[in-house]
């Protein structure tokens, strides 16, 4: 959630970042205007209270009729009292329901747009030619389906569709790949969590998922619990209503867990194979940390992400997301997408996002402060990145293949795997 006095001190800079996410601008202002209200209706209330209170004083000094005729003026004064504060509080309230609406301000130097005004920062690695390699590509599920690894129709018989079993060497492969990426965490800093799957609304909707809204999230109505699409929305819930203690540097968790999405609004795009799927597992990196430091925990959490790629040896290449594609909650954010041979494009494997306060302001999670002048608490900054999902699998099945249908098996990865160098065919 916005400050209101950042939005009081400068409303422009949030109008343009409204614009640059191809958002409603009108928003501000009404932000502002039910500000301006709740502001005036606390003074009017509070006038009223020092009279009140004045009152009180005179009424216990007069006698007879004079006292009679202050407590009636008493009275009054009290239902005027009582509807001030009724007032202060809807106008506090409505100022609440807008200000929820509006997103995180984006970071300076974000391209503007919607989801194709992405800018391409670089591109590592080339994409492999097959032809130079005498044959054709085939797609992941072909190959899963060789070599055993991924069971599409049974996922659909059980489940429904844009569900599957990875069995033999795929369930072997995801649970490598997950380790892997533990381990970097790890030996990064990083403390390992298995999180809950299911939150309740309040944290849901503390990391800025609208939980009234939102056609990805799944419910169950019964208990009143959300399941997550990422561990992100645990992992920021985890210090809600906490003050935590950055004196040390920042606070780094890589939470191991099931995602859940609706995909509601993908309707009929990539329908084949484990692309997108309605359940699959992540580790994902989770980060609070200074305001000031926020940038550069966003550049270490891409640099993370970059080394898990290169120990897959994958093709890919980095993008700045535009604002309009950046969701409630991130002021900035980098992904990057993995040459995928038979789409002959780059598909997104990883995201990361600078929340900057956004979720932390939500959540209420603080850090003392310290320095002269400055005393208190403020809101610290949370930051989170992808370090590997089940659909790295469609990437590295397709990049890694050989002729046969079989799969060379990454060097980085193979100690996670028994030293497994080809997944053959069966
Ligand atoms: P997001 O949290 O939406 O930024 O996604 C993070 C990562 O999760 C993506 O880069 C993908 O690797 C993976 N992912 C997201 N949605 C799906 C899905 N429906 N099926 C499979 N993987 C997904």
């Amino acid at each position: 959630m916005i400050d209101v006095n950042d939005l009081r001190l400068n409303p422009e800079q949030f109008r343009a970042s409204q614009r640059a996410r191809r958002a409603d601008e009108s928003l501000v202002d009404a932000i502002l205007s039910a500000d301006a209200t709740r502001r005036e209706s606390v003074t009017r209330y509070e006038t009223l209270r020092a009279e009140q209170n004045a009152f009180g004083k005179r009424v216990a000094q007069a006698k007879g009729e004079e006292k009679q005729a202050l407590l009636a003026e008493v009275k009054e004064l009290a239902a005027s009292v009582k509807a001030a504060a009724a007032t202060a509080e809807e106008a506090k309230a409505e100022q609440e329901v807008l200000l929820r609406k509006l997103p995180n301000l984006v970071q300076e130097g974000v391209p503007e747009g919607g989801e194709d005004d992405y800018v391409v920062l670089r591109k590592v690695g080339t994409p492999r030619d097959f032809a130079a390699d005498g044959f054709e590509p085939r797609d992941h599920l072909e190959i899963g389906e060789l070599i055993g690894a991924i069971d599409m129709e049974r996922g659909a018989k059980v489940s429904g569709s844009r569900f599957y079993f990875l069995k033999g060497v795929g369930a072997r492969l995801e649970i490598a790949l997950l380790q892997m990426a533990l381990d970097q965490a790890i030996k990064a800093g990083f403390t390992p969590m298995i999180t809950p799957t299911l939150v309740r609304p309040e944290t849901m909707q503390g990391t800025g998922f609208d939980i009234a809204h939102d056609a990805e999230i799944y419910r169950l109505e019964e208990d009143n619990l959300y399941l997550v699409g990422t561990s992100e929305v645990a992992l920021a819930g985890y210090h809600s209503d906490e003050i935590i203690d950055l004196t040390a540097g920042p606070v780094r968790y890589a939470g191991w867990s099931s995602c859940y999405r609706r995909e509601a609004g993908s309707h009929g795009k990539d329908t084949r194979g484990i692309m997108r799927v309605h359940q699959f597992n992540k580790v994902e990196m989770f980060t609070y940390t200074s305001v000031e430091d926020a940038a550069a925990e966003h550049e270490r959490l891409l640099a993370w992400e970059e080394e898990m790629l290169a120990k897959v040896e994958l093709p890919y290449r980095v993008i700045d997301t535009a604002a309009g594609d950046l969701g409630m909650s991130a002021a900035r954010k980098f992904d990057c997408e993995a040459w995928v041979p038979t789409q002959a494009d780059y598909r997104e494997l990883t995201s990361t996002s600078n929340c900057t306060t956004f979720q932390a302001r939500r959540l209420n999670i603080r850090e003392r402060q310290e320095g002269e002048g400055q005393k208190g608490t403020r809101a610290v900054a949370t930051l989170n990145g992808t370090l590997a999902t089940t659909r790295w699998i469609v990437a590295i099945l397709e990049h890694h293949q050989n002729a046969d249908g079989s799969v060379t098996v990454p060097v980085a990865l193979r100690p996670y795997i028994n030293g497994l160098e080809t997944l053959p065919v069966l």
